[in-house]
C-alpha cells in the first residue's frame, strides 16, 4: 500500500513532533526534509553541489538543530538548482512501501502534490519562538527574530514558497497540547484511511 500524508508549515510549529508521532501511529516511514536542507546549509562550499552530493553522514550531524543550521537552511533552500536536487529523493521516499510522511514547507503544494492527506500545522510566531527558546535556549528575543526573519524568507521565495496547499486541512497549535495536536492529526489521517481501504 502507498499511502503519502504531507505535512508542511513554519518552524516550531509542531511538525516534527506531530509526524513522528503518526508515523508510529500508523507504521508510515517518516523524513523530515528539512534536515536535507539544513545538512546542505551547513555542510559549506558550493550548495548546489552539496545538494547534489549529500551524504547519510551529512544527515547524521550532531549540529543540525542549532539556529545557525536553520537560518543557514532558508539561505540555500532559496536556490532552485538545490530545491531540484534534493526532488527526486523526496518523491521516491513518498511513495515507500507502507505509507509515508513527509514534513516541510512545499511537502503538499510541490513535492507531493497528490498526496492522500494535506496538513498545514502553524502557530503564532511568539508561541513558536518560545517553544524553539525551551528546547536550543539562547536569547529569546534573538530566537524569536529568527523565526520571524525565517518565515518571511520562507514564505516569500520565488521557488516552492511555503503556503498551504488548497486542499490541505489547516491545525493551529497555539493553544494545543501536543497530544490534542497529534490527536486531531491522527484523526484527518485514519477518516481517509478508511475511506482508501474500503
Ligand atoms: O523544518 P526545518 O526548520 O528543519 O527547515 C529548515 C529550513 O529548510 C526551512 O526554514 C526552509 O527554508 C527549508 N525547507 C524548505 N523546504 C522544505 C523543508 C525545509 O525550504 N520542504
Amino acid at each position: 500500500m502507498q499511502f503519502t500524508v504531507a505535512i508542511d508549515g513554519p518552524a516550531a510549529a509542531g511538525k516534527g513532533t506531530i509526524s513522528k508521532a503518526v508515523a508510529a501511529r500508523f507504521g508510515f516511514a517518516h523524513l523530515d526534509t528539512g534536515a536535507l536542507y539544513r545538512a546542505v546549509g551547513v555542510k559549506g562550499g558550493d550548495p548546489i553541489e552539496a545538494a547534489k552530493t549529500l551524504s547519510p553522514e551529512d544527515l547524521a550531524r550532531d549540529d543540525l538543530r542549532s539556529l545557525e543550521a536553520g537560518q543557514a537552511a532558508s539561505k540555500v533552500a532559496v536556490i532552485p538548482e538545490v530545491r531540484a536536487a534534493l526532488l527526486a529523493f523526496q518523491r521516491d521516499f513518498a511513495r515507500a512501501e507502507g505509507g509515508a510522511v513527509l514534513d516541510g514547507r512545499d511537502i503538499g503544494t510541490v513535492i507531493c502534490p497528490d498526496a492522500d492527506v494535506k496538513l498545514f500545522v502553524t502557530a503564532s510566531a511568539e508561541v513558536r519562538a518560545k517553544r524553539r527558546h525551551l528546547e536550543i535556549g539562547g536569547d529569546y528575543d534573538e530566537v524569536l527574530r529568527a523565526v520571524i526573519e525565517r518565515d518571511a524568507r520562507d514564505a516569500g521565495r520565488a521557488d516552492a514558497p511555503m503556503r498551504a496547499a488548497e486542499d490541505a486541512v489547516l491545525i493551529d497549535t497555539s493553544a494545543m497540547s501536543i497530544d490534542e495536536a497529534v490527536a486531531e492529526a491522527a484523526a484527518v489521517i485514519a477518516k481517509k484511511l478508511d475511506v482508501v481501504a474500503r
